[in-house]
């Protein structure tokens, strides 16, 4: 039966980092069939708080990772906080104690740094080595009747070799002579986090914990409760890091990092998702572009990769467009119309030159954030810039005014209105006119035509404009004068 997890610490915002191992594991478990959980781990009380839950479970659910078992929806082994699971983890530690496996210890503070000095002046590593692992129960006892303040400690055996097979990394070996007696029970009453992870891993049915590189080491602590408890480790993949482009780590002064942030700058969640399902994986083929249930199908685990992954923000925008343009057209048109009204350059989005403008736009915006600033460099009418421009200068001696002549007195006798109206085909055979009447053909007539009609010589085809255009009505557009 296969299960995964997601447990984010919510002491802040859900990272691309977070984002990436949640889906990961998300889509394992949507490939396979297994189930999805997700579990709080709010043992640092100090850090963490509701807040960024519910911040963080509403950045999963707008990504579309929805979770089985969790917090909200329950499950069959709940409580899924951690910071509810006190009791359990207190019977758990009474169970260590009784088999011999985790023992109190009731050295000071005072005592674990003379310890520590000690240590490092022999260039030992500076471990815990089992002071009271040894004291006899009547010297427990005493100090327990003095009501010293005490904690309790995993007995690490000695000398052993503990390895995985990790899914990302392949073998991984530790030697427990490496790791002191590690406390798994605060004098203060609070479970030490890798116990709790443990614990909760083995009772909650994980199979396997897919996971941040940097958890590898925590692995070891992990190993060694599961054995002491008899219960059977999962299966353990560690991916790796997430790089700026300059390949140091990332970081909040690479500019937004947290999906909160990329919800915000308009990116659509399904782009998020592919985005995020290359930063480490890919299908052995040049395939980058993936809806959800394409992702769900073709994700494997054998195949995260084990260098680090580069968060690229332009590729990030590339992939947004990417996923915008396979918008159903409607939906596609009214998005980048409500994006236009929210820039501030049109007013109705409902409008009929509002669907035009936005099907002028489309093929050129990657961001919904972007398209109100494409609008003027199409509204606009720069006639008197371009004359001047070194660019119009063959076209102003190869008799420009003809030209023009001919497009205003099509305007003013409503034939130009008639050939627009008529559409793209209408509109070519009245270009077409003009050409043989003019005797002109090809860039000859379409550029002097272009500059006239648009007072530009770049832009979208001048039919699909002039259709767009002749759909505005005086409300339309919020302030021409400022385009
Ligand atoms: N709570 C840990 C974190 O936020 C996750 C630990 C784990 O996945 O085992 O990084």
């Amino acid at each position: 039966k296969i299960k995964v997890r997601f447990a984010p610490s919510p002491t802040g915002n859900l990272h691309v980092g977070g984002a990436r191992t949640a889906l990961f594991n998300w889509l394992y478990a949507r490939k396979v069939g297994g189930k999805f959980v997700l579990r709080i781990e709010d043992t640092d009380t100090a850090r963490s708080t509701r807040e960024s839950e519910e911040k963080m479970k509403a950045d999963l659910a707008w990504l579309g990772l929805n979770w089985d078992e969790g917090p909200d929806v329950g499950g069959p082994n709940g409580p899924y906080r951690q910071s509810e699971r006190a009791e359990i983890y207190k019977s758990y530690v009474d169970k260590l104690v009784a088999a011999g496996h985790a023992y109190p210890c009731f050295c000071t503070d005072a005592e674990l740094e003379a310890m520590k000095a000690e240590a490092e002046a022999k260039k030992l590593p500076p471990i815990y080595r089992g002071k009271w692992s040894s004291a006899s129960k009547e010297e427990v006892e005493a100090e327990m009747a003095k009501g010293t303040p005490y904690c309790y400690r995993f007995r690490v055996p000695a000398n052993k070799e503990i390895g995985i097979n990790d899914i990302v990394r392949g073998q991984v070996t530790w030697n427990t002579d490496n790791l002191g007696d590690f406390v798994v029970l605060r004098s203060n009453g609070l479970p030490v986090y890798n116990f709790c992870v443990a614990i909760d891993d083995a009772l909650m049915g994980i199979s396997h914990v897919l996971r941040a590189e940097e958890h590898l080491p925590n692995t070891l602590r992990q190993l060694l409760v599961y054995e002491a408890l008899g219960f059977t480790p999962p299966v353990f993949g560690h991916m790796s890091l997430i790089l700026a482009p300059d390949k140091s780590k990332l970081s909040k002064r690479h500019g937004a990092t947290s999906v909160g942030d990329f919800k915000q700058q308009g990116y659509l969640a399904p782009a998020m998702v592919n985005y995020l399902s290359l930063l480490g994986w890919n299908d052995g083929t040049e395939k980058e572009i993936y809806t959800v249930d394409e992702l769900t199908q073709a994700f494997d685990l054998q195949r995260i990769t084990k260098s680090a992954a580069v968060f690229d923000k332009v590729k990030l925008s590339w992939m947004n467009g990417q996923h915008l343009r396979a918008l159903p057209e409607e939906e596609l048109l009214s998005r980048i119309a409500d994006a236009l009204v929210a820039g501030g350059v049109l007013a109705d989005a409902s409008s009929a030159f509002a669907a035009a403008m936005a099907s002028l736009v489309k093929g050129s915006v990657d961001m919904l954030g972007d398209a109100a600033a494409q609008v003027p460099a199409l509204l606009g009418y720069p006639l008197a810039e371009t004359v001047q421009s070194e660019e119009f200068k063959p076209i102003q001696e190869d008799n420009f005014l003809e030209v023009a002549a001919a497009v205003l007195a099509a305007h003013d006798s409503g034939d130009l209105a008639a050939a627009v109206a008529g559409g793209h085909d209408t509109f070519k055979k009245w270009i077409n006119g003009v050409g043989k009447a003019q005797k002109r053909k090809g860039k000859r007539l379409f550029m002097p035509m272009r500059v006239a009609l648009t007072g530009r010589m770049q832009g979208p085809d001048v039919g699909e404009l002039l259709g767009a255009l002749a759909q505005e009505s005086g409300s339309d557009v919020v302030e021409r004068s400022s385009l």
